[in-house]
């Protein structure tokens, strides 16, 4: 199949999921367990999909890094349990490490707190050339700290500040900021993996059953789950408050592992192939140097 083919078929797979707008969006019209009718019978070929779509990241990585003009930044947020770091793992797992950088971000330091709430993400930000991920991001300052009000208490922040306007005005400072990363030729793409309440349950059930999982279960997850429909209402409120074509947000269903990750291949690939990377050009100089340079690796004194 030709490129521009197989990019028309990512494209229409990933649309449905892809929001460049804020205006008409609801959490609601997207069904974490949707699996854009592939049933589970499917699930080897999503796998096989999923692999030749590591590799054509790969390529893409490849040109990205040589290229050196931008850089992407890869937002993920969730519920815990969504699938976060198997879906780095995984849709990474064919990248070169150097070329790629992963920040997890978690509570604050105190160190942290003594800036402005952007300051800590903005020393992690890709260079030009990587990919750099973000396991939770500046999206938790209008997703945890809003469902809780305690957490804003302690930023410090100077009282007369703290408008009931705070989270629109965080969500606005949010959006001019990725616009400038864009104008910068840093790109962000944003990914909300959407898993039920239901799966959630079972996945924590799962870190209690099996021993290997053991280690992963934690008490506070299970007390966040009881905040659910206040972090269902900061995620829809974030995303329709700073989707945008330059700066889009994936809305991930992600009962089912095997998909979510295909799509965020997708997503990821279709970002890259839409920057149109090429490998730099070699000029007339360097074409000398290459030539001189295999004549004295074949020569006969070599
Ligand atoms: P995992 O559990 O897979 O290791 P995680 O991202 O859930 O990954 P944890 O250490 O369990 O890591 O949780 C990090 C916690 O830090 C989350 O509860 C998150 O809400 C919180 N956090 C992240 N950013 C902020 C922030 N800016 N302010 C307050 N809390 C934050
Ligand atoms: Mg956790």
């Amino acid at each position: 199949m030709k490129k521009q083919d197989r990019l028309a078929r990512i494209d229409k797979f990933i649309s449905p999921y892809r929001i460049t707008s804020g205006k008409n969006f609801a959490l609601d019209d997207i069904d974490p367990a949707d699996t854009h009718g592939l049933g589970s019978e499917r699930k080897d070929e999503a796998k096989d999909l999923l692999l030749k779509g590591v590799q054509w990241l790969a390529e893409l990585q490849d040109k990205l890094y040589a290229q050196d003009n931008y850089g992407l930044l890869l937002i993920l947020q969730a519920m815990d349990a969504a699938g976060k770091d198997g879906t780095i793992k995984h849709v990474m797992s064919g990248v070169n490490p150097q070329g790629c950088q992963v920040y997890s971000f978690k509570q604050p330091s105190a160190e942290d707190l003594d800036h402005d709430f952007m300051w800590r993400y903005m020393r992690c930000l890709p260079e030009r050339g990587r990919i750099g991920i973000f396991n939770r991001s500046y999206y938790e300052e209008v997703l945890v700290v809003r469902v809780h009000k305690e957490i804003l208490q302690r930023q410090k922040i100077p009282p007369s500040l703290i408008s009931k306007n705070i989270w629109d005005e965080r969500l606005k400072d949010i959006r001019f900021f990725e616009t400038y990363l864009a104008r910068n030729g840093i790109i962000p793409i944003k990914v909300f993996l959407h898993v039920s309440h239901k799966e959630q349950k079972k996945r924590f059930l799962e870190r209690l059953d099996l021993p290997e999982k053991n280690w992963k279960f934690s008490l506070n997850d299970v007390q966040e789950r009881q905040h659910w429909n206040s972090y269902m209402k900061a995620f829809e409120e974030a995303i329709r408050g700073t989707a945008t074509k330059h700066s889009p947000w994936y809305v991930v269903p992600a009962d089912n592992k095997w998909f979510s990750r295909l799509v965020v291949a997708a997503a990821v690939v279709e970002t890259l192939e839409r920057l149109e990377l090429n490998y730099p050009k070699v000029d007339a100089d360097k074409r000398k140097e290459l030539v001189a340079a295999r004549k004295s690796l074949t020569g006969a004194d070599s």
